[in-house]
């Protein structure tokens, strides 16, 4: 393109010189032309005037030959006279010098006594023989007297017989005639001739460079100076000769003289006439040049902008092109170009026969310091990120940034496989410590590894099964930071896909299911509330709980759906209970953060509660803390919406989360519920203890229900309750269970015995007494787990009776062989010191008599024979309980 644009100029430049090549080409052959026509003009005036000169000079010769005949026809006349008349004559003529005659003989007069004969000369002859020849023209000759070239023109006259009587003649000076001749009206410049010959081609007379050229007077020339011509001109006479006395070239004219033997050459020199033309030639020249230049320069400096208008237009694509296969923020590749660029060094893998691995990098901590340091602490990290990977990992080797917090690098390896060593060092430099906001921060991250060939030869597969090694690395729990991928991954997430698949039509299908799991006041026992757990029926796979596919919902927009059907279901079954009777019931639903943040949900809620016509407040909602992290002040004002409607609202996990305990005051929250994690560790583990005693305080100080989930075993409950909790959630009241079997719970005044979980201080004493410290042990290890009671023990009698004597004893639970004393007997003693202690006896073959005096004196209330059933024990133990809580209700 830019080469024709080249072209512009050289054709406009081309043209304008090929227009003035034209221009000066017409001129010259006007020139020309003027030329020949002038030379042919001037030519011809010179002719004619040449001739008209002669002609003056033959009629005064005539004038004078009648003079002489005259003379001599009349002898007597008087020669003086006749000189003075001829005087006259030659006055008359200019040129003309000595104007004379001679007689028959050809003798002149010359002065007094000088006589010359002019018989001899050539004219003189012709003169005599030819009696009708006019003027004759002698050769050039010197005049002796001064030595000028002159011409002798000669006429004869006749006597009166007509015979011969002499010639008249006159010198006639030829330069001066041709002078006078020219006068002013032929200019001759330099260089220009004019040539008079006579017919024996002997030079008159030469006009040439301004002055008349005496040398080449008399001198001969030939014809072939003036047939040389170059160029054949249409005028006649008029021809381009090259060889008179120089090498000038003229414009050369020849013609005779008419009637006389006389040649004229007028010859110009072309320089002369083209001078004019040269000068043009010149000026046009210098006018094409400027011309030429401005063209140039015009050309040259549009060119050049247009250059620079290309150059930044390639800049600005570069820089286009730049962009779109680079991160903006970080400067590395992006997605694009590392796709490209991994398949290239895959090819060359292949060819080359070495490895290559894939590492994919995910950062752990980025959306934390994202969310609560602000996005530019974000960017600062990710570009330090990038700046560190790039040390260690240097060209041909790449290093891109995909999206968010995730990094590619791409290493050759060879010649050992040393992708462990990179993988170590890209840890290393995740691990290192980041100065964000003056504080040091730690990101860490996860990478996931696939090497091609092994694992793939095509650049999409290897980044998508180092993100499968990323997400396995990320979810071990043996803090496996970097993983390789291996192929029962894929199988994984093709089964993850099938399972996806398949959850797809469960809505439609009918095979989610709500289970159910009570919630308990953990003072009364009474039942406070339940949690709606979702489970899919699959006919696939069978009953998936929800950890199976609520995260795979979430990441799709499953989760939106199943959400609303949750609602729709809980809600409906709210009704259902309602209507049953039991209208001071709340169900708990959970919602995700993805349900949570459509800006559709509180619409949604509010309808579906109109629809079933249940009061708001028989709604939960739980929420995971993390969500406020997402967009807090977007959470918050949803929060705030729900509570306007009458929901209430439940902190879900609480505890799990990175809390940020500056948005939990502002969460608009009836319940925080402490997660199962540390309700699990509340007896193993102290520092579980401390956090649930703190959630319980905080929850206390927000004024929110303290609700502990995942309580398993009465241990776990009574540490909830010494702690402070109000409600428990977990199996040791029940398991989730389906709709059918929530009717019988909701039927029970309470579901567990409160006085199960009073301080030990109140708790009640059963004394076992028995010599064998196998059954002893047999009995407290076998009930302890079961009764919620203090076991007391002693081997005899005596022993007994001091724990008797310092301890308030719900029961005594004593073998009837004991040593020293028998177990009636201690019964009895016991009986009058702690008359409502309930006493159980042990006996290995009871007989009437005993059992007569233990019934009597002990006031015994129940027989075990051995070896003791424990069930029967626990049976008995309970009752008495019972009987005892009721009647420490009454008092
Ligand atoms: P969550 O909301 O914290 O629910 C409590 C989970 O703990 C339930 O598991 C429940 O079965 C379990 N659990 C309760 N008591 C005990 C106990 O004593 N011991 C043990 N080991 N576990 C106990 P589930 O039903 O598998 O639900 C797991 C999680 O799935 C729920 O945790 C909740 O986050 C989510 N989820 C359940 N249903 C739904 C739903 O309808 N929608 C959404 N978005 N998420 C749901
Ligand atoms: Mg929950
Ligand atoms: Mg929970």
């Amino acid at each position: 393109m830019i080469r024709y644009y080249l072209l512009i100029p050289l054709l406009l430049i081309a043209l304008v010189f090929g227009i003035s090549f034209g221009h000066l080409r017409q001129s010259h052959h006007d020139y020309h032309q003027r030329a020949v026509l002038t030379v042919h003009n001037l030519g011809a005036i010179v002719t004619e005037a040449t001739a008209g000169s002669l002609h003056t000079i033959d009629i005064t010769l005539q004038a004078a030959a009648d003079q002489v005949q005259f003379n001599i026809q009349h002898e007597n006349a008087d020669n003086a006279n006749l000189n003075k008349q001829l005087y006259f004559l030659e006055r008359r003529v200019p040129g003309l010098i000595l104007l004379t005659y001679s007689d028959v003989h050809g003798n002149v007069k010359s002065g007094e006594n000088i006589t010359i004969n002019i018989s001899n000369t050539a004219y003189f002859k012709r003169l005599q023989e030819d009696a009708n020849i006019g003027m004759v023209i002698s050769e050039p000759i010197r005049d002796l007297s001064t030595n000028e070239w002159v011409l002798i023109c000669a006429r004869r006259y006749t006597l009166q017989d007509g015979k011969f009587g002499g010639v008249v003649y006159s010198s006639l000076k030829i330069g001066q005639m041709i002078s006078q001749l020219l006068g002013n009206r032929l200019q001759l410049k330099n260089n220009d001739i004019l040539l008079i010959f006579n017919a024996e081609l002997t030079t008159i007379s030469n006009y040439f460079n301004g002055r008349e050229s005496l040398e080449s007077i008399g001198k001969k020339i030939s014809w072939g100076d003036l047939d040389n011509s170059s160029n054949s001109i249409s005028t006649s006479n008029v021809q381009i000769t090259h060889h008179f006395f120089d090498q000038n070239e003229r414009f050369t004219y020849v013609n005779q003289i008419p009637n006389l033997p006389l040649y004229v050459v007028l010859g110009l020199t072309s320089e002369e006439i083209f001078s004019p033309w040269w000068k043009e030639v010149i000026f046009i020249s210098f006018i094409d040049l400027i011309l030429a230049a401005a063209i140039t320069y015009v050309f040259v400096s549009h060119y050049r902008s247009r250059i620079k208008k290309l150059n930044d237009h390639e800049q600005y694509q570069m820089d286009l092109q730049y962009r779109s296969m680079h991160d903006p923020l970080t400067k590395l590749p992006n997605r694009q170009l590392l796709l490209d660029r991994l398949n290239q060094t895959i090819q060359s893998a292949i060819r080359e026969n070495y490895k290559v691995a894939v590492f994919l990098i995910n950062l752990d901590k980025f959306k934390f310091i994202n969310d609560n340091l602000g996005h530019e602490y974000g960017d600062q990290a990710l570009r330090e990120i990038a700046l560190r990977l790039n040390e260690i990992i240097r060209e041909p080797d790449i290093v891109a940034r995909l999206d968010g917090d995730e990094f590619v690098a791409v290493c050759k390896i060879v010649p050992i496989d040393n992708s462990n060593l990179i993988a170590q060092r890209i840890l290393e430099c995740l691990q290192a410590p980041l100065l964000l906001n003056n504080s040091q921060i730690v990101l860490d991250g996860s990478v996931g590894i696939s090497l091609s060939p092994e694992d793939g030869d095509a650049a999409e597969v290897l980044l998508r099964r180092a993100t499968m090694a990323m997400l396995r690395a990320k979810a071990s729990e043996k803090n496996n930071k970097a993983q390789y991928y291996l192929h029962e991954m894929q199988s994984a997430a093709e089964d993850r896909m099938l399972l996806e698949k398949q959850l797809r039509n469960a809505i439609s299908n009918n095979e989610l299911v709500l289970y159910y799991q009570p919630q308990v006041d953990l003072r009364s026992g009474t039942l406070t509330g339940f949690e709606a757990l979702i489970r899919w029926n699959s006919p696939v796979y069978g009953l998936l709980p929800p950890g199976r596919f609520i995260p795979i919902a979430e990441e799709t927009d499953l989760i939106k759906a199943i959400g609303c059907w949750v609602l729709d279901t809980a809600c409906k079954q709210i009704h259902d209970w309602h209507e049953l009777g039991y209208e001071w019931l709340t169900v708990a639903i959970n919602m995700s953060a993805a349900e949570f943040c459509s800006g559709e949900t509180v619409t949604y809620i509010e309808d579906v509660i109109k629809r079933y016509r249940i009061p708001p407040s028989c709604l939960e909602v739980e929420l995971t803390e993390s969500l406020s992290l997402n967009d807090p002040v977007a959470s918050i004002e949803t929060m705030h919406r729900l509570k306007n409607l009458g929901v209430r609202l439940a902190i879900d996990d609480f505890g799990v989360g990175y809390s940020n305990l500056g948005y939990l005051k502002l969460f608009p929250a009836d319940c925080l519920k402490i997660d199962q994690v540390f309700t699990r560790g509340l007896c193993s583990n102290q520092e579980d203890r401390a956090i649930v005693n703190t959630v319980i305080q905080l929850a206390n100080s927000l004024s929110m229900v303290a609700l502990a989930e995942g309580a398993e075993t009465e241990s776990e409950a009574r540490q909830l309750c010494e702690l402070g909790a109000d409600r428990v959630q977990g199996y040791w009241i029940a398991r989730p269970v389906p709709p059918e079997e929530v009717i019988p719970m909701l039927q029970k005044s309470r579901m567990f015995d409160p006085k199960l979980l009073m301080p030990t201080s109140e708790r009640l004493k059963v004394l076992v007494v028995d010599d064998s410290a196998t059954m002893r042990e047999f009995i407290v290890e076998g009930l302890s787990d079961v009764l919620s009671v203090d076991f007391l023990c002693a081997e005899d009698a005596s022993e007994a009776m001091s724990i008797i004597l310092s301890n308030q004893l719900f029961a005594i639970i004593a073998d009837n062989y004991l040593p020293g004393q028998s177990g009636v007997e201690l019964l009895a003693q016991a009986r009058k010191i702690a008359p409502s202690v309930l006493r159980v006896l042990i006996t290995g073959t009871p007989n009437t008599q005993l059992l007569r005096e233990a019934i009597n004196f002990a006031g015994v209330e129940h027989f075990l024979s051995k070896p003791v059933d424990l069930d029967h024990l626990l049976d008995i133990l309970k009752k008495a309980m019972v009987r005892e809580v009721t009647a420490f209700e009454r008092k």
